[in-house]
């Protein structure tokens, strides 16, 4: 089984903490302040028995050439190239920004499986708001909330299904 699941969104929308929960591990630093994550990337994720890989795309440093590309866009890149399947975390809280529809583009061009997510949708009221990432064309959203847990088993029963 192909095996490595990459986590990219932008800063704060709860990429390390869903790294953390899905590795079982505090490792992955997870702060309020943008771009905080400094230690760990990778880990090991099990789930009914399987396992795979899973990459935290926050803390990366990646170097580019093209002065013009910003650190984030990078980050989406190199998880394109390197991984077999993509969490694309967006936050129920903020709603669809610019930068979600430039990352979609560059997630529906690439030829690789995309489970898109909304997180943050800590209850079932806010789980309707989470409607409106639809129109970024990746699909119906999985709800989920990295804090509490919510919605975390059916979105891991998914990957496997993709891997
Ligand atoms: P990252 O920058 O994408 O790695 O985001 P972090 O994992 O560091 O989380 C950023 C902030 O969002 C922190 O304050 C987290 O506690 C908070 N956060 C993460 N997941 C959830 C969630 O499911 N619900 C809520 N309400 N807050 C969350
Ligand atoms: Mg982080």
């Amino acid at each position: 089984m192909a095996n490595l699941v990459a986590i990219v969104g932008r800063p704060n929308v709860g990429k390390s903490t869903l790294f953390n929960r899905m590795t079982q591990s505090r490792r992955a630093i997870v702060s309020d302040v943008a771009g905080t994550t400094r230690d760990r990337q990778y880990g090991k994720c099990s789930w009914n028995g399987k396992e795979f890989s899973v990459v935290d795309t926050g803390g990366w440093v990646v170097k580019s050439d093209d002065i013009f590309e910003d650190a984030i866009r990078q980050q989406v890149r190199v998880a394109t190239e390197e991984a077999d399947l993509v969490l694309f975390l967006v936050d129920v809280e903020t709603g669809v920004t610019d930068w979600d529809e430039d990352v979609a583009m560059i997630l529906r061009r690439a030829k690789l499986p995309v489970i898109l997510v909304a997180n943050k949708v800590d209850n079932s009221g806010n789980a309707y708001e989470a409607a409106e990432f639809y129109r970024l064309g990746l699909g119906d959203p999985v709800c989920i909330s990295a804090a509490t847990g919510g919605g975390t088993g059916d979105l891991l029963d998914m990957i496997l299904t993709k891997l």
